[in-house]
């Protein structure tokens, strides 16, 4: 059984489909990465699958029940978790303020500090920041505490959107050692990438978009070494 599915996954935008009838898996503990050049419909994708964007057809199963339409909220209680492009956090509000807003819905106040701590292990650079304004923390330390901050919610499933994006070279390869590391720690992960060498260097499998379509569908190290992926997404 899947984790997480989609059949037919179409979504529209008024009478526009970015999304247009996609068929995904990710199996529990996996990592999975979609990726695909710009406009190719990957954050639809991923804001559908946790309830920002309801599908106008087919179907989304996670732990083999449908979910099709089912509100945000009440899919970050069942487990699952976005780190939005952009990142989202608060930045008036300090980092450990911020993290504490990603348990908001948990009410087990003595794992919650536990997480955290186990949270300032996984992130050192983060534990050394807690009391600072989130808005002054540069662009990698706020990649990392959006992700931090997601993990809070002890997600079942983490959903992430371009956790690269205007980092430098050396914070990106951090990000990225973060992220194997979080999946090798048995979480279940779909990252969303325009960096596709790093992505499929990380992850188990991938799907390439294009124009809202899957077009290839593979083992990460096969579309490494397919010749239209190195052509067309890793620089020839
Ligand atoms: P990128 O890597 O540039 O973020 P992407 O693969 O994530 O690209 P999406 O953001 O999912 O692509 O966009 C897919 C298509 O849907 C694009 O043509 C985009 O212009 C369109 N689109 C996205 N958001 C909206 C919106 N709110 N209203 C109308 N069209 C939208």
């Amino acid at each position: 059984m899947s984790f997480l599915e989609t059949r037919g996954l179409e979504v529209s935008y008024g009478g526009i489909r970015a999304v247009k009838g996609i068929d995904l898996t990710v199996k529990e503990g996996e990592l999975v990465c979609l990726i695909g050049a710009n406009g190719a419909g990957k954050t639809t994708t991923l804001k559908s699958l946790c309830g920002m964007l309801p599908p106008s057809r087919g179907e989304i199963l996670y732990e083999g029940t449908s979910v099709t339409g089912r509100p945000s909220y009440e899919l970050v209680r069942r487990g699952i978790s976005l780190v939005p492009e952009g990142r989202g956090i608060f930045g008036r509000l300090t980092l450990e303020e911020n993290l504490k807003i990603g348990a908001y819905a948990r009410r087990d106040h003595a794992a919650i500090r536990a997480d955290m701590d186990r949270l300032y292990d996984l992130f050192p650079r983060l534990a050394e920041r807690r009391t600072q304004q989130a808005g002054t923390l540069s662009g990698g330390e706020q990649q990392m505490l959006a992700i931090g901050r997601a993990l809070m919610s002890r997600p079942r499933l983490l959903l992430l959107d371009e956790p690269s994006m205007g980092l430098a070279p050396m914070l990106v390869q951090k990000i990225f050692e973060i992220i194997k590391r979080i999946a090798e720690e048995g979480m279940t992960l779909l990252l969303v990438e325009q960096n596709a060498r790093l992505a499929l260097e990380v992850s188990h499998r991938g799907y390439v978009m294009e124009s809202g379509n899957i077009v290839l569908a593979d083992s990460a190290q096969a579309l490494l070494r397919d010749t239209k992926v190195q052509e067309c997404y890793l620089g020839g």
